[in-house]
Formats: structure tokens, sequence, C-alpha cells
């Protein structure tokens, strides 16, 4: 046993549906701009630019269901409605098809983004950490096996805030798709199980303020649902 001046903060995890077991998170991974109808909102180019990444720490996961407090230091609190995949197995500069076979599960998942904060970032030259990294900012829903759900390559991904939906695309439409997001993403790291990637929204992303009530859905997974709560 260690000796910690402080005991050591709880490991961060999802529920596996159908098990009593948890998924132990490590690392939060996230694609920028993977669809192409929403780098066009964010002023992108989505024809030219390889995938990029940003992590968001392992701290910040969050249960579906829960009410998080609407977050200190921004006035543009934005939603992105993202399918999120779950690394079964290690693996280090894989092809796509090796890749494929490493995603063990996956989940719904909430980006959650100070829009403002990140506005800034951009216009600066500036690390996106407090725009993306902040704490409850990795909404998660229960995790699927892929072995019960097969493989989600099409199928719709929805949002909708107060029962209006804001978010509609398809997982089709990714400019870069999930063999060759964890493909390339091996090539950067050793993932293994511990490892989430969330794989981009699709258009529509838009403010939230304290009372509303997100949900999302993918066909073929699930739901993901959050409220808004009062700053603190
Ligand atoms: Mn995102």
């Amino acid at each position: 046993m260690s000796n910690f001046v402080f005991p050591p903060a709880e490991i961060p995890s999802a529920a596996v549906r159908g098990t009593d077991a948890r998924y132990a998170v490590g690392r939060i991974f996230c694609v920028g701009r993977n669809y192409a109808d929403h780098a066009r909102e964010m002023g992108a180019d989505p024809t030219r630019e390889p995938p990029f990444y940003f992590t968001k720490p392992a701290s910040a996961l969050t249960p579906s269901g829960s009410t998080v407090p609407y977050p200190t230091e921004t006035k543009n609190y934005h939603y992105e409605m993202e399918l999120v995949l779950v690394i079964g197995a290690p693996i280090f500069k894989v092809t796509p098809e090796a890749a494929k076979a490493a995603i063990w599960g996956y989940a719904a998942g909430l980006d959650m983004t100070r829009r403002d904060l990140q506005a800034a970032a951009k216009a600066g030259g500036k690390p996106w950490d407090t725009a993306k990294g902040f704490d409850q900012s990795a909404i998660l829903s229960d995790i699927t096996r892929v072995s019960q759900t097969g493989l989600l390559e099409k199928g719709a991904i929805t949002l909708s805030v107060n029962g209006v939906e804001k978010q509609h695309g398809d997982l089709a439409d990714m400019i870069w798709n999930q063999a060759e997001i964890v493909s390339n993403l091996s090539h950067l790291y050793h993932l293994h199980p511990g490892d989430l990637i969330y794989t981009g929204t699709p258009a529509g992303v838009g403010a939230v303020v304290p009372g509303d009530v997100l949900v999302g859905r993918i066909e073929g997974l699930g739901e993901i649902t959050l409220t808004v709560g009062q700053p603190e």
C-alpha cells in the first residue's frame, strides 16, 4: 500500500450495459471538426484538414442524467453531441483495419464547451484547455459493447434542447471514419483500455442556459441526457 498525504481521487469510470462491471477511464481524446457541415459553421474548410485532437482530463467525466452547474467564466456554454469510441485492446501504429478491431464499445457523449473562451484561444493562438477541459465537461452515457451493437458506421445522431431538435446528423457523414481516427491516433499515442475517443459533432451546436434539458440520441445505441443547473 502506498502512503499518500491526501487520499487519491476515485478512478473515473462508466457503467457497462448488461453487466455489473465498470470501465475505468484513463484518458479522453476528442476529434475536432469531423463533420463537414459543422466545420463550415465554425468557419473552416472541411476538405483540407487532417484530423486533429484535444483532450479532456478523465476527472471531467460526468454520467448521463446529471445536473451540472452552469460553468464559471463563460457567457456562451455550448453542447456538442458525439459518438464516443471505447478502446478495448492495446494498439500502437496500427492500420485502420486493426484499429477497427480495437473498438470494444460505444457510448453517447456531450463535449461541453465554453465557446467564447475557445474563440478567444483560437484568435490568440492559445491552447483550448479552459474552453474544453473544464470540470464536468465530458458527459457520457453507459457503455454498450460492440458485440451487442455491431459497428455503428451509419445512423442518426441527434440532440434536442427542451424538446426542440438542434442537431441532426448521420454517423456516415464523418470526414474521418472510426477506423481512420483510431489508426491515426495510434500513431500519436500508445492506445489501450481506458481510452475514450469523442469523434466530433454534426452541425447545429449552440448555447444553453440554466434550466435547459438536453437529450441526445444515437440510432442503434441509445440516449444521453443533461440538465443545466444554476451557476455555483
Ligand atoms: Mn467536439
